[in-house]
């Protein structure tokens, strides 16, 4: 299969709903202009269940999915499972500097701390920031210092949502010239 460059690759997995899918493909096509493809949808990724932790590992699950045949040059696989890295209680997301698949899971997205639902809609537009962050670390961006910025870290949803949904100046540029090429190393929060 041949891989289109600058597609990006939308997989809904597990319990994710597809509109989700629709909803983060669409703000990636509209801010980050580049053309998204909505692929079929992957099965839970139970392979990455940690019994100890009652959550799923990140870093397993990005690097099954790495070995997997996309046909998309970049990939952004939307989860409804709770992830972890080693050290961190929880990620809302994960990529490698450089790779080719990212995660972003609505599983911490749609529960406020008080325990109260929030809007659907803030729920998309949360899932569409994660996704769009950990799509600017496959792009080579790494975490920016400006809080006015996308590549900020967010460690909760009260960062998450002040974090507006453009990159800065700074950043914009070298996403810019990261879409010309691409290799891979390190993760990625
Ligand atoms: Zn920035
Ligand atoms: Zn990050």
């Amino acid at each position: 299969m041949a891989t289109k460059k600058f597609m990006i690759g939308v997989v809904p997995v597990g319990d994710t709903p597809v509109f989700v899918a629709k909803a983060t493909a669409a703000h990636i096509s509209g801010y980050l202009n580049l053309p998204t493809e909505i692929l079929p949808a992957l099965d839970t990724p139970s392979f990455a269940y940690d019994e100890k932790r009652l959550q799923y590992n990140a870093g397993i699950i990005i690097k099954t999915y790495e070995a997997l045949e996309f046909g998309c040059e970049k990939v952004v696989a939307l989860l409804d499972i709770d992830l972890f890295i080693p050290l961190f209680t929880h990620v809302f997301g994960e990529a490698k500097l450089g790779g080719k698949c990212a995660l972003a899971s609505i599983f911490r997205l749609k529960m406020e701390r008080d325990g109260s639902c929030p809007a659907p809609s803030l729920v998309y537009e949360r899932a569409a920031k994660v996704a769009l962050h950990e799509l600017g670390h496959l792009f080579k961006l790494r975490h920016c210092e400006d809080n006015r910025c996308l590549m900020h870290f967010s460690g909760d949803l009260e960062q998450l949502d002040r974090t507006p949904i453009y990159f800065c100046r700074y950043c914009n540029r070298f996403f810019k010239d990261a879409l010309v090429d691409n290799s891979d190393s390190s993760f990625n929060s």
